[in-house]
């Protein structure tokens, strides 16, 4: 395709903009040509979705040249964005609960007869849109019961609907289970297929190298590379992103996945640290989420726990930190049962958790990154009966510099860092306490390449350090690079416990769909 015969979907020159002291763009530029699938890649921080968030008129560039299918566009509002056709499909959603799908997605563009809401012909219009894009929704399903896959599809179609001729996604996989994340990808080359222009923003290389045409690469707020996705290898990226080579261990070098865990599979025998019998939980509707589950996880052994989201790993893992009440059974940490012990009393005993959702359950948001460095461990740096701010400011300084926060500022709200960031804040708190037993949930989820190889390391220091680790995570790459065992959960309970040896995607695959069963012990 020639550049020169036909302007640009988008070409974005040398844009500066800060928040206050924060520089999170400072002369990025970026050129799509129309009809491309666009990747804008780059670690947590790097400044992709403030410099989106300009395109899509959110912000005001303090300095440069905005163009869009060769029209000057500096600095305009969000309304002009649209109707221009630039949409941008958010991280956090932004539908209304209340109303259905196909209200949704007339909001702001609503259908009218005789002053009435065109109901009808609106649910019609959505459903030939998704018919068109394969975005399967129904229209008359009310929003709140849609699970996150449903949902983002319904914000994709909702900003299609209104006329989107460049569709910006950011992050979108972030919150997808690995089969929706394939409907994501048909969809995508659906949309491209009607000669629309797609930037989706992501770390994740394997998703760059799967679904993209062509590649910029951010880094601390500047554009540093510009690739053609056919030619360029998952390692040239990497090295863009983070500016120094990268250890690719877990997506990309499978001979070293297997090499790690091949010499492990036979441990000494030794009495497990964390033993679970027939544990049975509920969830939020009182229905069994885990449906009698027993494991147990030796000293020096990760255990994996594969399996698609919404299997009940996120309710066992809220009863083994205490979040969650149990109906039956018994948890023990070294032999002691905790089965009733608070949230508090089991980290005496000695466990540890990273939990899945950090905004929730891992930080406080408002609070200071240092501040953050100590919640649930806050007995620790009294004196008498006050604070010891100084001790809170010498563990920050510690905790930044060993598990590299950015940027180093103990003082800045947590909500001010990137979400790798964040997940750095949660793991470096619940690691650098005293701990037998760590319950890792989704470690990496939305955490950029550098991070992931970071936090994948410190676990396996942990491990190697005689730590019994229980990791649970969507991703099964994750689970194959990490665990010493692979256990997987369906239906709420456990259906196959194999050495790493023996798994494989292959092996795994059938477990996790329900297609195959052999329940374990
Ligand atoms: P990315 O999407 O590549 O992870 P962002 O564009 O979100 O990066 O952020 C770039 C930098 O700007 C980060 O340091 C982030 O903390 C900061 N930042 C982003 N949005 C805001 C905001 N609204 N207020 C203050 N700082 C922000
Ligand atoms: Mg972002």
């Amino acid at each position: 395709m020639s550049m020169a015969e036909s302007s640009p979907a988008i070409r974005l020159t040398d844009i500066y903009k800060s928040f206050g002291p924060v520089q999170a763009n400072r002369g990025a530029s970026l050129e799509v040509a129309a009809g491309e699938i666009h990747a804008l890649v780059g670690e947590n921080g790097a400044g992709k979705s403030t410099l989106m968030r300009v395109l899509s008129g959110m912000y005001a560039p303090d300095s440069g040249r905005m163009e869009v299918f060769g029209r000057d566009v500096t600095g305009w509002r969000t309304a002009e964005a649209i109707d221009a056709g630039v949409g941008m499909v958010h991280q956090h959603f932004m539908l209304v609960p209340t109303l259905t799908v196909a209200e949704n997605v007339m909001l702001g563009r609503e259908l009218t007869k005789n002053g009435q809401l065109d109901r009808e012909r609106a649910e019609r219009e959505v459903a030939e849109l998704s018919r068109a894009t394969g975005l399967a929704v129904r229209a008359d399903r009310t929003v709140a019961d849609l699970s996150v896959g449903e949902a983002q599809r319904v914000e994709i179609l909702k900003t299609l609907y209104r006329g989107a001729r460049i569709l910006i996604l950011d992050e979108p996989t972030a919150v997808l289970s690995p089969p929706e994340i394939d409907e994501l990808w048909q969809v995508l080359r659906q949309v491209r297929a009607r000669g629309e222009t797609i930037v989706l923003i992501t770390h994740k290389l394997d998703e760059v190298m799967e679904i993209s045409d062509t590649i910029t690469v951010m880094r601390n707020g500047r554009t540093v590379a510009r690739l053609r996705t056919a030619e360029t290898r998952p390692a040239e990226i990497a090295k863009a992103m983070v500016g120094r080579d990268v250890q690719l261990a877990m997506h990309y070098i499978d001979e070293v996945r297997g090499a790690d865990t091949a010499a492990r599979t036979h441990l000494p025998p030794s009495a497990p640290l964390l033993e679970v019998r027939d544990l049975l939980v509920e969830d939020a509707r009182r229905l069994t989420a885990v449906n009698g589950v027993s494991f147990s996880v030796a000293p020096g052994e990760i255990l994996g726990i594969a399996g698609v989201e919404g299997n009940g790993q996120t309710e066992l893992l809220e009863a083994l930190a205490g979040l969650r009440d149990v109906r039956g059974g018994r948890i023990a940490i070294a032999s002691r049962d905790i089965t009733r012990l608070t949230v508090k009393a089991r980290g005496d005993a000695g466990l540890s958790h990273i939990p899945e959702d950090r905004h929730a359950r891992g930080l406080i948001l408002d609070y200071s990154v240092a501040e953050n460095l100590i919640l649930g461990q806050q007995h620790r740096f009294t004196r008498g009966v006050r604070i010891d701010q100084e001790r809170i400011h010498e563990n920050a300084r510690r905790q930044i510099a060993a598990y590299d926060i950015r940027p180093v500022d103990p003082q800045l709200p947590a909500r001010a860092l990137s979400g790798g960031n964040q997940q750095k804040i949660v793991i470096a708190r619940e690691m650098g306490r005293a701990f037998q037993v760590l319950l890792a949930a989704q470690p990496t989820r939305g955490v950029d390449v550098g991070a992931i190889e970071f936090i994948h390391a410190r676990l396996r220091d942990a491990r190697d350090a005689g730590k019994a680790i229980l990791l649970v995570s969507a991703d099964l790459a994750e689970i194959l690079a990490l665990s010493d065992r692979i256990a997987v959960m369906y239906g709420g309970r456990l259906v196959t416990v194999l050495p790493r040896a023996e798994a494989s995607e292959e092996v795994l695959g059938p477990y996790m769909t329900g297609a195959a069963t052999e329940h374990a012990a």
